[in-house]
This record gives structure tokens, sequence and C-alpha cells, in this order.
């Protein structure tokens, strides 16, 4: 699942290939993915030059010289291909924009948990970019912010964590993963963390993200190869997907449970 560390990935491997390149044609199919496409977002695009790819927590963003910007969300199983001919379209292939010089870049998302939108005007109004808090890597999510917002709340950790408007650009994986780091329960109440603990929280978070962010631009030339296919890289997880094998800390074996529909891993002895 694209959480910020691939989504930067995805961005630096677009900025590479599509930067000033001007957009020929655009397909996508009739059915949308989590929300429709753009009314009229082909006819609205064409013809406009793409600029530097940006990203705000799990988004990507392509501004285009007409001060227009596409939103690029990935979901759960979106990815991203830039290819150097037309492909022939698979049933999970959404959209596909050809640009200037035989470039494409392809969108496929089997579970179409993710969407397109086109911003017209100021990007802070966006109606999904304006839901979002700070995103993760910036000098506003602090260690005092997260604090003031989790201490009065009943809410558990973990759901904390996902909240997008608390904090842009993490998911499931790197809250399991950073919970064990910081040897946090994600079933700890967000009230019961201390100010310490948040600084913690945060730093780790910080340093998680940037080191994933890293192999992942290692692998990049990879990704733009043979076939353009843009995959995520491998993190070294310490607990996430691994229930029943060994803490690699303590020995205890690592614990399944569900929480609003997501499965967390923890282990009982380093996390409380
Ligand atoms: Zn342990």
């Amino acid at each position: 699942m694209p959480e910020l560390p691939e989504v930067e990935t995805v961005r630096k491997a677009l900025e590479k290939a599509v930067i000033n390149k001007k957009i020929i044609d655009i397909y996508h199919g009739n059915k949308g993915l989590r929300f429709p496409f753009p009314y009229q977002f082909k006819q609205r695009v064409i013809g406009k030059t793409i600029l530097k790819p940006r990203r705000i927590g799990k988004y990507c963003i392509l501004p285009l010289n007409s001060k227009q910007k596409i939103l690029l969300h990935l979901g759960m199983s979106g990815k991203v291909r830039i290819l150097d001919k037309k492909p022939k379209l698979g049933n999970h292939d959404h959209m596909l924009i050809n640009l200037e010089d035989e470039i494409y870049i392809l969108l496929t998302d089997p579970r179409r948990f993710g969407f397109v939108d086109l911003i017209e005007g100021k990007e802070r109004n966006n109606k999904f970019i304006k839901k979002l808090g700070p995103e993760a890597l910036s000098s506003g999510f602090t260690g005092k912010y997260f604090y003031s917002l989790v201490k009065n709340k009943e809410r558990n950790i973990k759901s904390i964590l996902l909240d997008q408007s608390i904090v842009a650009g993490l998911g499931n994986i790197y809250v399991n993963e950073v919970l064990f780091i910081t040897g946090i329960s994600p079933k700890r109440k967000g009230k019961n963390i201390s100010l310490r603990k948040c600084f913690n929280l945060v730093k780790n978070i910080k340093a998680l993200l940037l080191s994933a962010i890293k192999e992942g631009g290692t692998t990049i030339k990879d990704h733009l190869q043979p076939d353009g296919k843009l995959g995520y890289f491998k993190i070294k997880l310490r607990v996430y997907g691994k229930t029943k094998s060994k803490c690699f800390i303590c020995g205890f074996l690592i614990k399944e449970i569900k929480q609003l529909g997501r499965t967390s891993f923890y282990c009982g002895k380093c996390q409380s």
C-alpha cells in the first residue's frame, strides 16, 4: 500500500520523465475510481505542460503551466508506470496520459481506492488538501504539536496516527513499525501518552520515513526499466506482517489484532 515514501518515490520518478512535457492526449475509463474522473478532464488539460511534480502527504501533485494541478492519490493498490510506447490497456488500467516525445504515464489500480482530481485555483482550497494536517516530514509536525492533539483523546494512538487530518502521510505499515520502534502499544489511548513519548514518536516517524525514501531512492533506476514499472521497494519490516514470528528484541511472539478494520501487529512485551 503506497504511503508517504512510496508516493515520494513515484514523484521522483515522474519528475525525471514528465517535467516540461506537453500533454498530447488522455484516456480514462468511464467508471471512475473511488470518485469519478474530473468533469471534461481531457479537454481541460490537453495541450498544457507539466511542471515539477510535488507531493503532500500521500498525494502526488502535477502542476501545469496553466496554474491547474492534477492531483493523484494511489489509494490501496495504485501503481504508476512510465512507458516509452503506447501500452495495450488491461482491466485494471484506469488512466493513460500521453505526453510529447512518446512518454506514457499509466495508472493501474486493481482495488480502485485511488482517485484523480483537477485543482483549479488555490491548492489549499481543494476539498482533499484542506482536510490534511501537517505533512509528516514538515517542520510543522513536532512533538509539541502532536502532544497538544493527543493529550485529550480517548481514541487509541493507532487511529490517531492514521488520521490524515492530524498528520499527513502515514498508513498502516509505517504506523505499525513506528509504534514498535517507540515501544508504544497500538491500543494505548492518546491521553495516556506523555510529552516525552510524543517527542520520541515524532522523531522516529521522520527517521523511518526518511530512511524508507532513501532506500526507494537507491532503487529508483530499476523502477524505470525494463518495462517502466514503478514498484514499491521493500523496507525492512520489524513487526508488520510478522504474526507469530519472534520479536527480534525480546523473543516474544508478535501478536495480531484488528483495529478499525486494519490489522495491527505488535509485541506485547516491548510495547505498552
Ligand atoms: Zn518484544
